[in-house]
């Protein structure tokens, strides 16, 4: 690898590039590294300029591929910024710092305090520039590639870190290359047992698939040049992640997966798509149901192109995807398609008729965003909400960053670090204060988490307090490793308690009839045998309450028509609220529900105002709160609350809220008198 490589590269986009600029950053980059080198041995100068060739992917403009040469300097040697923006200017220097982290010598006290800091540093920067981020997955990219190097305990690390913050960032901007790229190379570590298994079987079939591939590539281009039209005809490989992912959500095996041979076909006028799609289906018999006309309905990301599925060579399912080369670009390149395009149309070098269609809603929200946050202190916050709200980002209290989902609590947190210490949490403390496991975590929260060698297992009630799919499998597997007896126990005392909590009474008085509704349900053998069932997880809290009760039973009637804003039903039923759901402002009708709520708890200061944040933090909103006379003791507090929920999930939710709040002792739904009602 050489510079003239990357300069080579650079060019073939950037026809007026100083070359000589792109040569002194590579030669002052090594100059600063001499003497360092990669876990590979390498000189340490080769990876910036790996990182640089890269980003050519993206057609990046040169400051970006000089920043990215420079992106280790003042983090890992001797020259500082200041250095740099002296000899390569302030908007070099500008992009150089937001990939860099803050001085490890000021921060040496609190070194918790730089991971929080160089984090909102980089989503300043990358706010007011998007380039930032792109050095930095580049960076990562690269990072990956070369994973194999490092430490292994590292290498899961590093690995999780990427699918959990670069992988859904590319995704975000629509980067799919880099996306399934990352994936790829994270799925090795991460699973990888899974990954060789799957690259085993994938290889037994790949000779077979190619002679279909080859086939089928010959025939179409045949028919494309028949009727005089220009395309590029390619085998579309699938990658090893996304049939893992498929395998995993559909539950089947990849003989079974009709949907691994797939070819793009890219031609020069969007005109021509529809009618390369009639073509195709002269050739192969197309499936029903499998034509997708992207080009006319884009995606909410802004995603176009035709998708249609055939019977293929030997009756072999094949899709194909058809576009013209702008689309392409901007499917595998996303929002760097628009930036790079748009900046080289200012300049004139770009033809008027490219890219002239209007943003995506997407890309536009996320420039605006860049716009406002300008002037914009409360930055961490916008992000959070407007880009990353679906992750929060909390820290151990060595300072490693634990990436989550929003909703996140101790419990997933304990997991996200170690099985063993997810087994045998007992408790928490955030941010110096004891909370319970269940709490909600918050960005920027340290977590500790108290552990007991006395407790070997998960509790059963975790399973519906999580949101982590990492916590959820290893909470069931460490529950189905416990004896048959102590699983019944489990489920039984589970049972017993959900029955309770929903006003539902004693699970030792369930009438026979029910228990055989619920046995023929889950096709248990016996009564011993589902609660077994429901000891280790296999059957979910929801699973058997909405087998038992009708949504009448559980909620009681819907009032209806008030209007609710769309983006807030949204974000209640969701928790992976995606960009354009959130900027919705539509208000529709929805039913929603009145569910009165008793709960006891130790008396203290804040108890009340700890219920009202916890329920508006699930978005529930309280139509009726009642201090009650009635105290079974001393120092004890006794609650009606009267909740409006939209649906029984979020009632769910609320429970948890609600039981989460410090020194709640018994909360249970209240269910109306029959004869009361007349
Ligand atoms: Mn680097």
């Amino acid at each position: 690898m050489q510079i003239g490589t990357l300069i080579k590269r650079a060019k073939t986009y950037l026809p007026n590039l100083k070359e000589e600029k792109l040569r002194e950053a590579y030669a002052y980059a090594r100059e600063s590294h001499k003497g360092q080198t990669r876990m590979d041995g390498t000189p340490y100068v080769m990876h910036p300029l790996a990182s640089a060739i890269i980003l050519t992917e993206l057609h990046v403009d040169e400051d970006t591929l000089i920043a990215c040469l420079l992106h280790d300097v003042p983090e890992d040697t001797d020259r500082t910024l200041g250095d740099i923006e002296n000899k390569f200017g302030k908007k070099v220097a500008f992009l150089v710092d937001g990939v860099t982290k803050l001085s490890k010598v000021k921060y040496r006290h609190d070194m918790m305090e730089r991971q929080i800091e160089s984090l909102k540093k980089f989503f300043l920067h990358s706010a007011r520039d998007l380039r930032v981020i792109l050095i930095k997955l580049a960076d990562r990219l690269h990072n990956m590639s070369t994973l194999e190097h490092v430490r292994e305990e590292k290498q899961l690390r590093i690995a999780r870190e990427t699918m959990e913050i670069y992988v859904p960032i590319s995704d975000l901007l629509g980067i799919w290359e880099f996306k399934s790229t990352l994936e790829d190379l994270c799925f090795r570590y991460i699973y990888p047992k899974e990954y060789s298994d799957l690259k085993k079987q994938m290889s037994r079939s790949a000779h077979h698939h190619k002679k279909l591939l080859n086939e089928t590539v010959q025939m179409v281009a045949r028919s494309l040049k028949q009727h005089s039209i220009k395309a590029e005809v390619e085998a579309r490989p699938k990658t090893l992640y996304s049939i893992f992912r498929k395998m995993v959500s559909r539950g089947q095996r990849l003989e079974d997966l009709n949907d691994l041979l797939a070819l793009r076909i890219i031609i020069e006028e969007q005109a021509k798509c529809y009618q390369v799609l009639g073509i195709i289906h002269a050739l192969f018999r197309p499936r029903s149901g499998r034509i997708k006309d992207f080009i006319a309905v884009p995606k909410a990301n802004g995603y176009q192109s035709l998708h249609t599925t055939v019977f293929g060579v030997e009756g072999v399912p094949t899709e194909f995807q058809i576009r013209t080369h702008e689309m392409h670009f901007e499917a595998q390149y996303g929002i760097a398609a628009h930036y790079f395009y748009k900046q080289a149309r200012q300049r004139g070098k770009q033809s008027q008729t490219a890219h002239q269609k209007t943003q995506s809603a997407w890309v536009q929200k996320v420039l605006e965003l860049q716009k406002e946050l300008k002037n914009n202190y409360d930055f961490l916050e916008n992000l959070k909400i407007d880009i990353f709200q679906d992750r929060i980002f909390v820290f151990t209290p060595h300072g490693d960053v634990i990436d989550l989902p929003n909703g996140a609590n101790g419990i997933d947190f304990a997991y996200h670090i170690h099985s063993d210490i997810g087994n045998r949490a007992v408790g928490m403390y955030r941010n110096g204060m004891k909370t319970p496991l269940s709490t909600m975590l918050n960005t920027g929260d340290t977590v500790r988490i108290l552990t007991s060698k006395a407790q070997k297992y998960p509790r059963r009630d975790w399973l519906e307090k999580i949101q982590t799919s990492l916590a959820r499998n290893k909470i069931m597997e460490s529950l189905k490793k416990q004896t048959a007896a102590k699983r019944h126990h489990e489920g039984s005392e589970f049972l017993k308690r959900e029955l309770f909590r929903y006003g539902f009474g004693d699970s030792n008085k369930l009438p026979e009839r029910q228990k055989q509704k619920l046995i023929k349900k889950f096709e248990a053998s016996s009564w011993g045998e589902f609660l077994e069932m429901v000891g280790e997880g296999t059957v979910s809290e929801e699973g058997f309450i909405q087998a038992l009760y009708s949504l009448e039973q559980l909620l009681g009637k819907p009032y209806r028509s008030r209007k609710t804003p769309l983006s807030d039903v949204k974000f209640q039923k969701k928790r992976h609220t995606r960009l354009l759901e959130k900027t919705s402002d539509v208000t529709q009708d929805n039913p929603y529900y009145r569910v009165k709520i008793s709960l006891i708890a130790t008396d203290r200061v804040g108890f009340l105002r700890d219920i009202g944040i916890q329920l508006a933090s699930i978005g529930a909103n309280i139509y009726q709160i009642r201090v009650s006379d009635h105290i079974a003791k001393e120092g004890q507090v006794h609650v009606v609350i009267t909740l409006e929920v939209m649906d029984f999930a979020q009632l769910r939710r609320a429970f948890d809220a609600i039981e989460a709040v410090e020194g709640m002792l018994e909360v249970y739904r209240m269910r109306e008198k029959k004869t009361a009602k007349s």
